[in-house]
């Protein structure tokens, strides 16, 4: 099974992904969690997206391709994943496409948790995170209607999208993603 999970932030993104790890047993990749690993670790990369990930403005796809590509080579994500916070740019789920042909594998869905802005402001600003200041969160919402927004008709175009209702209770999200992905198995 892989998935592409795609939602703005504070959309609950990370708690359906550790769902639906442990439902279809594979791999759960967030590319902000890489991100903040290698700013951590201080490698040549993080030190070179530190500050685009401090103020919230998105890596560069030439930083972000080959690192997410390094990453999807592992042996441990062979059998499957899912993907949390990638691709976030039409050219990102482009190359997505094209490692994953080369690589003889295919994405099953892009799951889209829909949240009204409004509400993702809420949930955000109540994280608390050192990349969750008010500034920095309207930022990262705006960005994610510009850039990633259009992945939608992008995976829709390909049959590949699925759109869930994030705008209620973590359990009725869950019960939705599930029920949703069971049943399209079953056609
Ligand atoms: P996240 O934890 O997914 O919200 O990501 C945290 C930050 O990492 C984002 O605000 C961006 O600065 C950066 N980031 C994560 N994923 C990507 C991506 N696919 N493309 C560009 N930047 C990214």
């Amino acid at each position: 099974m892989r998935l592409v999970i795609l939602g703005g932030p504070g959309a609950g993104k990370g708690t359906q992904v550790a769902n639906l790890c442990e439902a279809f047993a594979v791999p759960g990749i967030s590319a902000g969690d890489l991100l903040r690993e290698a700013i951590a670790q201080k490698t040549e990369l993080g030190r070179s997206v530190k500050s685009k990930v401090d103020r919230g403005e998105l890596v560069e796809d030439q930083d972000m391709i080959p690192f997410m590509r390094d990453r999807l080579h592992q042996k441990d994500v062979a059998n499957g994943w899912v993907l949390d916070g990638y691709p976030r740019t039409a050219f990102q789920a482009e190359e997505l496409e094209f490692l994953l042909d080369g690589m003889n594998q295919s994405l099953r869905y892009a799951v889209y948790i829909e949240v009204p802005p409004e509400e993702l402001l809420r949930r955000s600003l109540g994280r608390g995170r050192s990349d969750d200041a008010e500034a920095v969160v309207q930022r990262r919402i705006k960005l994610f209607h510009e850039c990633t927004a259009p992945l939608l008709e992008y995976y829709a175009m390909r049959l590949k999208l699925l759109k869930i209702n994030g705008n209620q209770s973590a359990e009725a999200v869950e019960e939705e993603l599930l029920g949703r992905l069971g049943a399209q198995y079953r056609v």
